[in-house]
């Protein structure tokens, strides 16, 4: 592909231009990766070449600032090269294994953590939470900071897993995380229908793109005070927000019925079994800020129970699958209520959501 070719209109510049030279050299011919410690790992080609990682885990909301000191390092240890990953780790990538533990001493020496690597909790991705996104059913980066100081040991590898472990939080339903596809998985929710402001409503919204605004067609015209308005029909509304992002004058922030949820069981991997969506346990926990520590108590026990319950390599998802719901729930202690029964007609039952194939024959 020509530079010309690679030029768009939109989007970043082509990947390739990135890639550090070891990469490009090798693409498509890597033979093995190695765990060497936790947070250090070796990609071997088969050319012989080898690509040391080390995983650094972020608070992922950076100041510019940090993200020069990251640059600098890079500079100073990987020629410049390193790479953030999905669940806000950055990742420096070095050819020299000489310069692994230099770099982990600076690293360490700014107050970053290295690991997150193998059978570890990596960090956890999240969303915008109160910092900036307007539909937030709690905080984000406040409920991570929580959890992830208890789970610190989890990522150090100073305790050990029977697998990896991914770990999302979103703060509503929307999941800006990778919630439905995370081993464990805390969702923001509100739990109830928007408040509509019919006085600020005319003067600040269009109602037919209101109207449209909304999945489930719960928003219908309506004339309130002679005016034109809407009314929501309460028990259509799966407390989206969407209706909210396009008119505030439809408020859905609740600082009483807004809260959290726990799912667990999620994963994107294909080896062994499947992808599976993450399953919910706990439906409703209150916003407790600033510590969360009904939440950071529910998360440390589901981790605690499958470090001490689960076979080697096997994903929580796996695991659960192996014991029926029913232990999982008598082994964790968590309720099971009416919330649990999943009866969506469109549920996630339905669809393929794997790249594993099955031909059968005479199909
Ligand atoms: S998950 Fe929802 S509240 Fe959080 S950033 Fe995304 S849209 Fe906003
Ligand atoms: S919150 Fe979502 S489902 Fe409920 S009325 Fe608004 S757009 Fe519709």
């Amino acid at each position: 592909m020509t530079e010309f070719q690679r030029q768009t209109d939109i989007g970043p510049p082509h990947y390739e231009r990135f890639l550090p030279p070891i990469v490009k050299k090798n693409y498509g011919a890597w033979d093995h990766h190695e765990l060497l410690r936790p947070g250090v790992m070796v990609h071997v080609a088969a050319s012989g070449d080898r690509l040391y990682t080390v995983r650094v885990g972020t608070p992922r909301l950076l100041a510019v600032t940090t993200i020069r000191q990251f640059a600098d390092l890079a500079d100073a240890y990987c020629d410049g090269y390193l790479r953030w990953t999905s669940r806000n780790n950055v990742e420096f990538l070095l050819t020299d294994p000489a310069k692994i533990d230099p770099l982990i001493r600076d690293v360490q020496a700014l107050g970053y953590p290295v690991g997150g690597t193998g059978n570890q909790i990596s960090s956890i991705v999240h969303t915008q939470g109160w910092v900036h996104c307007h539909s937030s059913a709690s905080d984000a980066s406040g409920v991570v900071k929580s959890v992830m100081d208890r789970l610190f040991p989890y990522f150090t590898g100073s305790k050990s897993l029977p697998s990896k472990l991914r770990v999302a939080y979103a703060c509503c339903l929307n999941m800006c995380g990778a919630v439905h596809c995370s081993d464990i998985a805390i969702l923001g929710v509100h739990t109830k229908a928007p408040v509509i402001s019919h006085s600020d409503l005319p003067k600040m919204c269009e109602i037919p793109t209101l109207i449209a605004s909304c999945p489930t067609g719960a928003i219908r015209p309506a004339t309130v005070n002679g005016k034109p308005s809407v009314e929501i029909e309460a028990g259509q509304c799966m407390y989206c927000g969407n209706c909210y992002t396009v008119c505030p004058a439809c408020r859905i922030n609740n600082p009483e019925s807004d809260g959290l949820s726990i799912w667990v069981g999620g994963k994107v991997s294909n080896a062994r079994t499947t992808p599976q969506f993450s399953k919910l346990v706990v439906p409703f926990m209150p916003n407790n800020p600033p510590r969360w520590p009904e939440v950071v108590d529910a998360v440390e026990r589901i981790v605690t129970i499958y470090a001490g319950n689960a076979r080697k390599h096997e994903r929580m998802g796996e695991w659960i699958n192996r014991i029926g719901w029913p232990r999982f729930f008598k082994l964790t202690g968590f309720e099971f209520t009416k919330y649990h029964i999943d009866d969506f007609r469109h549920a996630g039952e339905t669809y393929n959501r794997t790249a594993q194939l099955r031909h059968e024959r005479g199909s």
